[in-house]
């Protein structure tokens, strides 16, 4: 049996965060079911920060997090790079990016684009993108770098990270929780970190408490070939103003996803033949790229609790039960913020997101009491 102060259940961005954040108070062990972390939503992801994502709390705690993407701590490599961001819109679409734009100009520093200004900026898309926001400052984030500094951060304090440990077992002794992984590996700690992810209603269950109701759902990424003589040079992350599509530079290609959101199962997600033709299709609807073959493609689940918001806190009713679940689609740029607000809650440091409120990201508020 391995003994710790905190067992933290899932080595994606969100565990491995808070391990880091946590190990200088307390001997922390990471427990991943996979060979490899960030195997899951963690490296399948768009890999932006930006504000066009979410809404006020979503925002806020993007902001929360761009220091520690600017600068770096010790430990980590350079964990991002400027890419601007466009959200564009027809005549028939202005309205509602009138209203982005309120909602996003307290958080960045936008410019307005006209006709103009948006095919100068993305010379891609058809002459129906009239209106256009942007934000000069968006920032392209290196997945990879993210996951290994806060790996070595915590290995630096004395964590652990244990991988190819599926716990299937969670038992809940008098003053601590015991986690039996699929090979009877034992791990004892009297505090549980559920950021399993997508299934972290399931590891819930495992300890024999009443899910949250998070829903994963699938997304998709194609990539492919810019048209030739195209510069990728300076193009921006571009989406629609309503969720339809957006596409950005990869590698020397283009990566696009149709924005889909299919409810799925936990699972180790694969991309559906429809919506990869989806997002190609968008393609060609939007921009004047025509998708010809298809390099590669990739799905991911993103998770949502009913209102979409994560779930950061402990369990009403339950000693020692930590949720760190629900990020959606922003589980990577919120990141630094949120294992700020697990090291608070959970060390007594002080909280650090002034706009945002504990109750605003509580388990609780989802508790239904059943006496
Ligand atoms: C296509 C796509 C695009 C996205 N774009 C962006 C973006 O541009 N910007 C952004 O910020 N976010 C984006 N996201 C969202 C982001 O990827 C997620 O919010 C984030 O990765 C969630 O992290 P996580 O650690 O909670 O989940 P995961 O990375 O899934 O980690 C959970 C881990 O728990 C492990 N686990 C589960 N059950 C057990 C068990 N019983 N025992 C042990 N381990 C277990 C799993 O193996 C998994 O590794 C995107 C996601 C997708 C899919």
């Amino acid at each position: 049996m391995s003994a710790a102060d905190i067992l933290v259940i899932g080595g994606g961005i969100a565990g491995l965060s808070a391990a880091a954040r946590l190990s200088p108070h307390a001997k922390v062990i990471v427990l991943e079911a996979e060979e490899q972390i960030g195997f899951h939503s963690s490296g399948r992801s768009a890999t932006m920060l930006h504000y066009a994502l979410g809404d006020r709390l979503i925002r806020e705690l993007t902001l929360a997090s761009r220091p520690f993407f600017d600068d770096p701590p010790e430990h980590f490599d350079a964990i991002g790079y400027r890419m601007p961001v466009l959200v564009h819109a027809r005549d028939d679409e202005r309205d509602a990016l009138d209203a982005l734009y309120a909602d996003i100009a307290p958080f960045a520093k936008l410019e307005r684009l006209d006709a103009a200004g948006v095919h100068a900026l993305c010379p891609l898309l058809r002459d129906d993108a009239r209106h256009g926001i942007a934000d000069l400052d968006g920032l392209r984030l290196d997945p990879h770098a993210l996951l290994q500094g806060n790996l070595r951060q915590l290995r630096s304090r004395g964590g652990e990270l244990r991988t190819g440990m599926r716990i299937e077992r969670i038992e809940r002794g008098v003053s601590s929780w015991t986690a039996t992984s699929e090979s009877g590996e034992r791990f004892a700690a009297p505090l549980l970190v559920n950021a399993a992810g997508a299934w972290a209603d399931r590891v819930a269950a495992l300890a024999g408490l009443a899910p949250l109701g998070l829903e994963p759902k699938r997304r998709t990424i194609i990539t492919f070939d810019a048209p030739a003589g195209a510069s990728l040079d300076g193009l921006p992350f571009t989406k629609t103003v309503g969720d339809e599509l957006y596409f950005a530079p990869e590698s020397g290609r283009l990566f696009a996803s149709p924005m889909d959101e299919v409810p799925s199962d936990p699972c180790d997600a694969q991309p559906d033949e429809y919506e990869v033709a989806l997002a190609a299709s968008r393609m060609g609807e939007r921009t004047i790229v025509e998708v010809r073959r298809i390099h590669s493609k990739w799905a991911g689940l993103r998770s949502f609790t009913p209102d979409r918001h994560p779930a950061v806190g402990f369990w009403p009713d339950c000693d020692g039960f930590f949720w760190l679940a629900g990020q959606g689609g922003a589980g990577l740029q919120t990141s630094p913020a949120i294992a700020e607000i697990v090291e608070s809650l959970i060390a007594g440091t002080p909280w650090p997101v002034g706009d945002v409120d504990a109750a605003e990201l509580s388990p609780g508020r989802f508790f239904r009491q059943t006496a």
